[in-house]
C-alpha cells in the first residue's frame, strides 16, 4: 500500500475521485453533437466544420467501413498528418468497433511493414504522400482496403500566407493513384456514407480502441493496448485538472501529432469532449504557431519542450499578442525551468508540465496548473491515480527522497502489449505498471523524474543522470538546445558527452563551456567530451532522438 500523501496537496477544484459514465469514446462525439451542434468542433487551413457536421461525416465514415466488411475488433490503420479526415476516420473506425492503429507517416518501408503485419490491420486511411510506401508493403500485410486521401480534399484555404508551407508542399507533387475497390478515394467514399446511426455492442472498460505503438529501441515496437475507457478517462481526468477550462468554449491549438497518444488525448480527444474547437495545424513552425494563436485566440495550447525552446527564441514572438493563452500542458520530455517562467512571461498564461507514457494514456502526473509547484518537479498523480517509488535493491516502496523506479497504477494504465504476454509481464507488478523511469517523491507527494533507467551513464562507478547535466547547459545564456549521453570509454566504462546547439549569434568556447559546467556539476559529471550542432535529431513530437546520436557514437568506435 502507498500513502497518498499528494492529496493533501490538491487544489480544492480538483476532485480526488472522478465517475466515469461507462460510455465508449465516440459516444462523446455524439453528446457533443447534440450539446454543442452549432460550434466549431475543427478549425483547418481556414475552414470551420461544426460538431453536427463532424459527426455526420464519422458515422457515414463508419458505415461505409461496415460496407467493407469492417467489424468489431478489426485493425483500421491511420498513416495521416493532422487533418479533418484524420479525426473523420478515427472516430468512424471506434463506431463500428475496430481498433485503431495511428501510423507515423514518417516511417520507413520496414517500420511501416512491421507496425502492419503486427497489429494485422486490415484497412489503412493514409495521405497520397505516404501511399507510394504502402503500396510497397502491402502485399506483405493483411491489408484489404487502402483509403487514400489528399491534404487538398479540405481546400480551398485562404490565400492571405498563413499557411504557405502547404500551398509549397502542393505544388509539383503528384502521386498517380488508380483508385479500384482495393484502393478507395477518401472523398467519394466518404461521401457517398449513410449518415444513420451505427449500432455495435461495446464493452468500454475492455473492449479496446487503439493499438499504439511504443519502444522499438530495444526491440521492435510494440502495440500498446488501450480501450476505450482507458482514453476517456485519462481525458476526462484532464479536464478536471484544467478545472478553469470552459465546456463548449476552449480554443485548443493541434500541432501536437494525433498520430502520438498525447497529441491524440490531451487535444484532439480533450476538444471532443470538452466540446470545443481544435485549430488544426498539420506540422510545428514557430513563426505559424505564433500567428496563429494570435489570430485563432488560442487558449489550451499542449506541446512538447522543444516547441515551447523554439517559440521563446523566435525574434517575431515580441509582434504577437499572446495573451488569450489560458493553460500549456508540456510533456513527453523534460521542461527546462528558465523556458517555462521565459513562456509564461511572455504570454501571462500557464504552462505546467505532465508526465506519462503511451502505456498510461498517456498522462499519470502532472503539476497543478493553478496550485503549488516545485522546481523541477513533475508534479503530483492526477484524480484516482496512484505512483510509487520502488527501491533498486528491495523492488519495496522506497523512503522518501530514495530514487527508484516509478510504477503507476490507475484506470488510464494499459491493458497490455498486443499478442505479448511475457513483454506485459514483465512490466507490471500486480496491478502496478513500472515505468523505467527513475526518480523519487517529496515528502509533500510530489514526484521527481531523474531520468530513464537505461539512460542512466555509468561513468567509473558513479551512476550519473544526464537530465542533472542538460538542466546545468540549459540555464546558460547561449544554449538553446543540449543532450547528454554515455559513450563508450576504456577506463571509465563510459564517459560523458555533451551536445550542444548554440543560441542565433551567440559565441560559447569549448573552454567557457567546460569552465562553466565545473562551476556548477560534481567533477564525475562534468563532460569530458563537447559537440557543437546546428540542431538536434527530433521525433515529430519534438522528443530529442538521444538514441540516435548514441548510434552514432557506437559507430565511431567500430575500428575500420
Ligand atoms: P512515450 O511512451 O513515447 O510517451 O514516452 C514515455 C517516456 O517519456 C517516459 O517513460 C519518460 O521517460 C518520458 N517522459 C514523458 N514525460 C516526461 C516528463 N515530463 N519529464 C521527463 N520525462 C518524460
Amino acid at each position: 500500500t502507498v500513502e497518498k500523501i499528494w492529496l493533501d496537496h490538491y487544489p480544492e477544484e480538483v476532485p480526488h475521485s472522478i465517475e466515469y459514465d461507462e460510455r465508449c469514446l465516440h459516444d462523446y462525439l455524439k453528446i457533443s453533437a447534440e450539446k454543442y451542434s452549432t460550434n466549431t468542433a475543427l478549425h483547418f487551413l481556414g475552414k470551420d466544420m461544426t460538431f453536427t457536421e463532424l459527426y455526420e461525416q464519422a458515422k457515414q465514415f463508419a458505415n461505409q467501413l461496415q460496407t467493407l466488411g469492417v467489424k468489431k475488433g478489426d485493425r483500421v490503420a491511420i498513416m495521416l498528418a493532422n487533418c479533418p479526415q484524420g479525426v473523420i476516420s478515427y472516430y468512424g473506425a471506434l463506431m463500428v468497433g475496430a481498433v485503431v492503429v495511428q501510423t507515423n507517416p514518417l516511417y520507413v518501408e520496414r517500420e511501416l511493414e512491421h507496425q502492419l503485419v503486427d497489429s494485422g490491420a486490415k484497412v489503412i486511411i493514409c495521405l497520397d504522400l505516404v501511399f507510394p510506401r504502402v503500396e510497397k508493403v502491402r502485399s506483405k500485410t493483411k491489408l484489404e482496403h487502402v483509403i487514400v486521401t489528399s491534404i487538398k480534399d479540405y481546400l480551398p484555404f485562404p490565400k492571405n500566407l498563413l499557411y504557405p508551407f502547404v500551398q509549397k508542399k502542393n505544388t509539383g507533387i503528384k502521386v498517380d493513384i488508380e483508385y479500384n475497390n482495393k484502393t478507395i478515394a477518401f472523398k467519394p467514399f466518404l461521401k457517398a456514407g449513410k449518415a444513420t446511426e451505427v449500432h455495435v455492442d461495446m464493452d468500454p472498460v475492455s473492449d479496446l480502441a487503439l493499438l499504439q505503438y511504443t519502444g522499438g529501441t530495444t526491440g521492435p515496437a510494440k502495440g500498446v493496448m488501450l480501450t476505450h475507457q482507458n482514453l476517456v478517462v485519462n481525458t476526462l481526468q484532464c479536464i478536471h485538472w484544467t478545472y478553469k477550462v470552459t465546456p463548449g468554449e476552449e480554443r485548443g491549438l493541434a500541432v501536437l501529432p494525433f498520430f502520438h497518444v498525447y497529441g491524440m488525448t490531451v487535444s484532439m480527444n480533450l476538444g471532443i469532449m470538452n466540446g470545443h474547437t481544435t485549430v488544426i495545424l498539420p506540422k510545428f513552425d514557430p513563426k505559424d504557431v505564433l500567428k496563429t494563436i494570435e489570430k485563432q485566440k488560442i487558449t489550451l495550447f499542449p506541446g512538447a519542450p522543444t516547441m515551447y525552446v523554439a517559440l521563446i527564441n523566435d525574434p517575431s514572438i515580441k509582434e504577437h499578442n499572446l495573451s488569450s493563452i489560458k493553460a500549456c500542458l508540456s510533456g513527453a520530455a523534460p521542461l527546462p525551468l528558465e523556458v517555462q517562467q521565459k513562456f509564461e512571461k511572455l504570454t501571462g498564461g500557464k504552462l505546467v508540465e505532465g508526465y506519462g507514457l503511451t502505456e498510461t494514456s498517456p498522462v499519470a502526473i502532472s503539476t497543478p496548473i493553478w496550485g503549488k509547484r516545485k522546481t523541477g518537479s513533475v508534479g503530483i498523480p492526477w484524480p484516482d491515480t496512484e505512483a510509487a517509488v520502488l527501491s533498486a535493491e528491495t523492488g519495496e516502496p522506497a523512503e522518501i527522497g530514495e530514487v527508484g523506479e516509478i510504477a503507476i497504477r490507475g484506470p488510464q494504465v494499459m491493458k497490455g502489449y498486443w499478442n505479448r504476454p511475457e513483454e506485459t509481464a514483465k512490466v507490471f507488478k500486480e496491478d502496478w505498471f513500472l515505468t523505467g523511469d527513475m526518480g523519487y517523491m517529496d515528502e509533500e507527494g510530489y514526484f521527481f523524474i531523474v531520468d530513464r533507467k537505461k539512460d542512466m551513464i555509468i561513468a567509473g562507478g558513479f551512476n550519473i543522470y544526464p537530465r542533472e547535466i542538460e538542466e546545468v547547459l540549459y540555464e546558460h545564456e547561449a544554449i538553446q538546445e543540449a543532450v547528454v549521453i554515455g559513450v563508450p570509454d576504456e577506463y571509465r566504462g563510459e564517459t560523458v558527452k555533451a551536445f550542444v546547439v548554440l543560441k542565433e549569434g551567440k559565441n560559447l568556447t569549448e573552454k567557457e563551456l567546460d569552465e562553466y559546467c565545473r562551476k556548477n556539476l560534481a567533477a564525475f559529471k562534468v563532460p569530458r567530451l563537447y559537440e557543437y550542432r546546428q540542431e538536434l535529431p527530433k521525433t515529430l513530437v519534438g522528443k530529442i532522438l538521444r538514441r540516435v546520436l548514441v548510434e552514432e557514437e557506437k559507430q565511431k568506435q567500430v575500428p575500420k
